[in-house]
């Protein structure tokens, strides 16, 4: 698949890695002297998701609306890594940035970009009645200059269980600046297909609802969680919880199953 836009600085080409077209291509690149970026994810049928343990879940970058500790969101740091803030517990709803309400219009779920993920009130209520385990809700916010916190007809959907640390077999997830506690400073290389792998024993106690231990992404904590830039851990499901989010119609989640290594 080719997507090529005049205007654009960029194009983007998606191919097969076994297509010979690939490899005529970098060579031809590689003749000319044109750089590029290198993207490589796996692909999967509807039945393989359905047969995976646990999926990773994770949101389409463009309807991401911004909230957590710098929008007024508190959090306990009791049990928080001192450095990088990992293991940091939310003791408040969840406030949004009213600037980016206008995205969450049409919609029946959204993230933060802390992996937050939002459902509005009606999925929530979907979820809470559908059995499934280990799942607890907290409300969404957003706060407006002169008329204070409104509550909106949304819900933050949170995990109570916490994976045991993933597997040293996990490839795309690289310790690269690691972090004292060991839980944050990994770098996600583009070009190595993300795979997140787990022992059979860690699926002793899971739930349909689970984060990792591991917290991804940037950080910056200095003492102030109003100024914080948390990493955070990412969203672990069963098939259950992504056939509730497809049949409330939502789209724009990536699934991608996590693998079951014998240790
Ligand atoms: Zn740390």
């Amino acid at each position: 698949m080719v997507e090529i836009n005049d205007d654009a600085i960029f194009t983007i080409v998606t191919l097969n890695e076994g297509d010979e077209r690939l490899r005529r291509l970098l060579l031809i690149l590689n003749e000319r002297g044109v750089s590029w970026l290198e993207r490589r994810y796996d692909c999967f049928t509807d039945e393989e998701l359905e047969a995976a343990p646990l999926l990773i879940m994770s949101y389409d970058v463009n309807a991401r609306v911004f909230g957590g500790p710098r929008m007024g969101t508190t959090y306990d740091m009791s049990d928080a890594c001192k450095r990088c803030g990992a293991g940091a517990r939310q003791t408040s709803a969840m406030i949004i940035d009213v600037e980016d309400l206008h995205k969450l219009e049409g919609r029946r779920a959204a993230t933060t970009p802390y992996d937050d993920v939002l459902v509005d009130e009606n999925l929530a209520a979907v979820l809470a009645e559908s059995g499934a385990t280990g799942l607890s809700f907290r409300g969404v916010f957003t706060a407006f200059e002169k008329r204070g916190h409104i509550q909106l007809p949304w819900r933050q959907l949170c995990a109570t269980h916490t994976m045991p640390p993933m597997s040293p077999r996990s490839t795309g997830i690289v310790p690269d600046d690691l972090c004292c506690c060991s839980r944050s400073g990994f770098d996600t290389p583009t070009e190595i297909p993300t795979r997140l792998v787990y022992r059979a024993a860690d699926f002793a106690e899971i739930r349909d609802i689970n984060v990792t231990w591991e917290w991804f992404g940037d950080t910056h904590y200095e003492g102030d969680v109003g100024d914080a830039l948390f990493a955070y851990p990412r969203f672990l499901v069963t098939p259950k919880v992504r056939r509730i989010f497809r049949d409330a119609g939502v789209t724009g989640f990536d699934w991608l199953p996590i693998r079951v290594v014998d240790e």
